[in-house]
């Protein structure tokens, strides 16, 4: 992306800031200007008190004091001056204001895009996607973009003061101004090619920043097996090896950005020198004037090393705002698609009929599916781990589109409904544990906005997560830690269990529930689906096969194909698959 398309492109998302931070710099360069100006008369007044032989400029001054009835007095003059220090400070203070402003809107607003798009995504788009990048995207690379926005609104800002400075020498001396402008940009014309570089050097900035955070990610993710495996030190290396390679791009960018403005300085001055010399040796310029100039200079050199400088580092944002915008458009690209019923009961059933489906570039994961839920019943799935039941639950939830076939809920395909009522009508106990880190109670009013202590006490009860929790010194404001780590795996998997029951959910889905735990823990979960089935619908996945006795109706899967369906007591009778797997795990047991 080139830079004028990054303004462009910035100037449509934030016409407002644009405008207010282009009229407020106007504002201070002409102050600047008007306060250069006023530097002529203060000096002209102290080399002539008697006012003869004074410059134009400061005769220009004299009129306008006469015409406000001001005494003509070095004392006016050092007030008018110290007045315009006074007016271009408060200015300043006010610019500087916008600009911090400017940058963290700006943030705030990218990091607002970015989340709506992601969130807004389907599942496909997360397990496409790095997190690690993501992560970073909404950290480092947002606040990039902040600070190159508000660094374009100082450039802007800059360039503006720029031209007012350069008004001043020009009107003085439009020969000395063109002679050290010549040479000046003589000086700096090949510095502002360094652009290029840096916009390379901010691509290896922002590829090395996500694969850092990619890594501090996981291995915080994965502490206790790194802790386990007595990994600790590699890790370390690792974290400090993946900085080091965006530490070298980082001082590497700051330091072409730095050199600009410092090669710049003694080329600036060399061509302001070259310029008086010849103005006061060929032209005929005041030296009250040629002061000026000088004054005018010292502030203009600067500002060219900082424009050249904004430039080279501007180029080097750019990378990290093509993230940010490839993240957005990846999220879009992979939308939610959504219907307009509003999903509020189940009345029937639940149905799939001759279901294919296949994740991109890979051999179809479910074949033929055909399978019903009534209302109030307890559906029961299994096989071998990798048979499909977890992708036909991801189905059932509306987180793939089947490649063939139709999901219905009470005759009305699934895709017609909006699919966020429908989500919010089910309780979902995922396979991987996840809780969020802060209060038990907090944890279950995130699943629904009407919950009250009652229901949650309810819900806890019903899961068999009530004694323990009235155990805990906190009780309900017990905090669980990241992911739940305070609690035992049983005790996760109870208040999860909880967290999708207290919102009474239409159906409940179970996906492994109790894959994980031990024969106490097990027999918690258990009582507490036998305490459900029959009050709500239930979809269980279940490796445990203990678990779906009570099933009204079991589904056996084999690499993708129902082969084998009845109730418990049915499956056992025809001593297939399923008589095999209950005969396995009562031998292990
Ligand atoms: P189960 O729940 O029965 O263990 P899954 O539904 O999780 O089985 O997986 C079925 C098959 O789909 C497996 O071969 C698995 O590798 C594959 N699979 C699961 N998720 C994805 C995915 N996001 N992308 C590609 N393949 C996947």
């Amino acid at each position: 992306m080139k830079l004028l398309t990054f303004i462009k492109t910035s100037f449509k998302e934030f016409p407002v800031l644009f405008i207010s931070n282009f009229f407020l710099f106007v504002f201070v360069g002409l102050a600047e200007m008007l306060a250069i100006f006023s530097v002529v008369p203060l000096i002209d007044v102290f080399l002539h008190p008697n006012l003869e032989n004074i410059s134009t400029i400061t005769s220009k001054f004299t009129n306008v004091f006469a015409f406000l009835r001001i005494p003509v007095t070095q004392i006016s003059f050092m007030t008018v001056f110290l007045i315009m220090m006074v007016a271009i400070a408060v200015l300043l203070i006010s610019l500087n204001y916008l600009v911090i402003q400017t940058k963290y809107i700006v943030v705030k607003h990218l990091i607002s895009k970015t989340c709506k798009a992601c969130f807004t995504a389907n599942w496909q788009f997360f397990t496409g996607s790095n997190s690690g990048v993501i992560l970073n995207t909404l950290t480092r690379e947002v606040h990039v973009v902040g600070e190159a926005f508000s660094g374009f609104s100082v450039l802007l800002s800059n360039i503006i003061r720029l031209i007012f400075y350069t008004a001043i020498p020009f009107y003085i001396s439009w020969k000395t101004t063109l002679i050290a402008g010549g040479l000046g940009l003589f000086f700096v014309a090949p510095l502002f090619c360094l652009g290029r570089l840096n916009y390379k050097l901010g691509k290896i900035c922002t590829s090395t920043a996500n694969k850092f955070t990619e890594i501090i990610q996981e291995s915080f993710l994965a502490a206790k097996v790194i802790l386990g495996f007595g990994n600790s030190l590699r890790s370390v290396r690792e974290c400090v090896r993946t900085y080091d390679e965006h530490r070298k791009a980082v001082v590497k960018s700051q330091l072409i950005v730095f050199a600009t403005s410092k090669v710049l300085e003694p080329c600036g001055w060399v061509a302001i020198l070259i310029a008086i010399y010849v103005s006061l040796k060929y032209f005929s310029v005041e030296l009250a004037e040629v002061a000026t100039i000088i004054y005018a200079m010292v502030k203009i050199i600067p500002l060219v090393k900082e424009i050249a400088s904004q430039n080279n580092s501007l180029h080097g944002f750019i990378p990290s705002y093509e993230q940010i915008y490839d993240t957005i458009n990846t999220a879009t690209r992979h939308n939610q698609k959504s219907g307009n019923i509003i999903f509020k009961r189940l009345d029937k059933d639940i149905t799939l009929q001759n279901i294919n489906f296949s994740y991109p570039n890979r051999e179809p994961v479910l074949r033929d599916i055909n399978l019903k839920i009534n209302k109030g019943s307890m559906v029961a799935l299994t096989g071998k781990s990798g048979a499909g039941k977890s992708t036909l639950v991801d189905l059932l939830m509306g987180f793939y589109q089947p490649t063939n076939g139709v999901a219905s809920v009470d005759g009305i395909p699934l895709s017609q409904y909006d699919v966020y009522s429908f989500r919010q009508r089910i309780g979902y106990v995922p396979q991987n544990i996840v809780l969020f880190n802060t209060s038990i109670r907090n944890n279950l009013m995130w699943s629904s906005d009407t919950v009250t202590q009652k229901d949650i006490e309810e819900a806890c009860k019903i899961a068999n997560a009530h004694d323990f929790i009235m155990e805990l010194p906190e009780g309900y404001d017990a905090v669980v830690g990241d992911r739940g780590v305070r609690l035992s795996t049983g005790q996760q998997q109870r208040l999860c269990l909880a967290r999708a029951v207290v919102r009474k959910p239409e159906l409940l889905i179970l996906d492994e529930a109790t894959s994980n735990l031990d024969n106490e823990s097990e027999a918690f979960i258990q009582k507490a689906i036998s305490d459900l089935v029959h009050k709500i619908t239930i979809v269980v996945i279940a490796h445990r096969l203990s678990t779906i006795v009570q099933a009204d109706w079991i589904y056996v899967l084999k690499e993708g194909v129902i082969t084998e369906e009845g109730t418990y007591s049915e499956l056992i009778d025809r001593k297939g698959l399923f008589n095999h797997m209950v005969n396995i795990q009562s031998f292990s047991n």
